[in-house]
């Protein structure tokens, strides 16, 4: 199978456009999919504001799901034309020392290895067309809207964010900041029942959070945040913080929040990246531990693929639109204004 493909690609800041390139072939041990969903994550949006630069034309795309419509020879018969799977694109190389600890979202080799789309640079999932190793392929079942199952990648970072939270049953978790992912991270806690606090100055969002099953909003700017956390909380601070905001003054308000022993989770990227002070015998005395969570591993996306498929976690809240490629202008102009979910390109 050759000929063409179209993809949605980034020609200059706040230009998005379909061009036609190579359509890839599977080689030993790849499988080609058609990408049927690919949503609009905060890096792509980025790179078209021309926030964050990077060589132009850029494809974009990392919230992928999709069809198998090709195995190159050697691939295991469990995979078959047809299969739902969702695309770790985040390919690691599986022998390097993180890789070989099991932490493969750490590799060394992230963002070094070779791109989809050889015309162009970017992860590519905005593609009609991705090539994939079948170690990256997570099975979406046959009933699972394309539309859910692009939630795959971010539901992955929120596992691995909520996993090193080291939630017992009945924690007191506060979670900043009720964007996308916040609220993401809501669902999987009150799954682990948890008492959660949800901060947030946006009032729509508050009150999703609430239907969402917060315990507690916090307007953080009318309310000093920290100190109702600690009234909450019999003036100890919450067992688990987990800080979604790019706002890196918010975040050190985040670990004043944290109780003796608590985990604080710094989840998202911090945009501008700025340092912020800490009391070193604050961490000596509480015996807090500050981390952070970056990217899934292969046992976050499996996961998450599993509590997609089974109606566990139902993203369907977060979808703001879906768009097909032809208006991917129109799909990056809106994902890119604040308060807004999920815009999906479908294909
Ligand atoms: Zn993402
Ligand atoms: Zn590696």
């Amino acid at each position: 199978m050759t000929g063409t493909m179209k993809v949605g690609a980034i020609i200059s800041p706040g230009k998005v456009k379909v061009v036609q390139v190579n359509k890839p072939k599977p080689g030993v041990g790849e499988v080609l999919v058609k990408v049927k969903a690919c949503a609009l994550c905060t890096w792509e949006q980025r790179v078209f504001s021309g926030a964050k630069q990077v060589p132009l034309p850029y494809l974009g795309g990392h919230e992928v799901v999709g069809e198998i419509a090709e195995l190159g020879n050697g691939v295991h018969s469990r995979w078959k034309v047809g299969n739902k799977v969702a695309i770790r694109t985040l390919a690691h190389c599986g022998e390097c020392y993180y890789c070989q600890q099991g932490e493969d979202n750490l590799c060394e080799q992230i963002g070094k290895l070779p791109r989809p789309v050889l015309e162009m640079d970017g992860i590519g999932g905005l593609s009609e067309y991705l090539i994939a190793r079948p170690s990256q392929l997570f099975r979406l079942s046959p009933e699972l809207d394309f539309t859910i199952g692009a939630f795959s990648e971010p539901l992955a970072c929120v596992i691995h964010s909520i996993e090193k939270a080291h939630l017992k049953i009945g924690n007191d978790v506060v979670i900043v900041g009720a964007g996308i992912m916040g609220l993401l991270h809501l669902l999987l806690a009150k799954k682990l029942a948890t008492r959660v606090i949800v901060c947030e100055v946006n009032a729509k969002r508050r009150q999703l959070a609430k239907e969402l099953g917060a315990d507690f909003v916090i307007n953080s700017a009318e309310e000093n945040a920290v100190e109702v956390v600690k009234s909450l909380t019999d003036g100890r601070g919450a067992d688990a913080v987990i800080h979604t905001t790019a706002i890196a003054e918010v975040a050190a308000e985040a670990i004043e929040m944290a109780g003796k022993m608590g985990r604080v989770i710094m989840y998202g990227s911090f945009y501008p990246d700025k340092p912020i002070s800490v009391s070193p015998n604050y961490i000596h005395n509480s015996q807090i531990v500050i981390t952070g969570a970056v990217s899934p591993s292969t046992e976050d996306f499996l996961k998450a693929t599993r509590l997609l498929n089974y109606g566990i976690i139902n993203p369907a809240p977060f979808i703001q639109a879906v768009f097909p490629l032809a208006d991917i202008q129109e799909a990056f102009q809106l994902a890119s204004k604040p308060d807004t979910f999920r815009v999906i390109v479908s294909f």
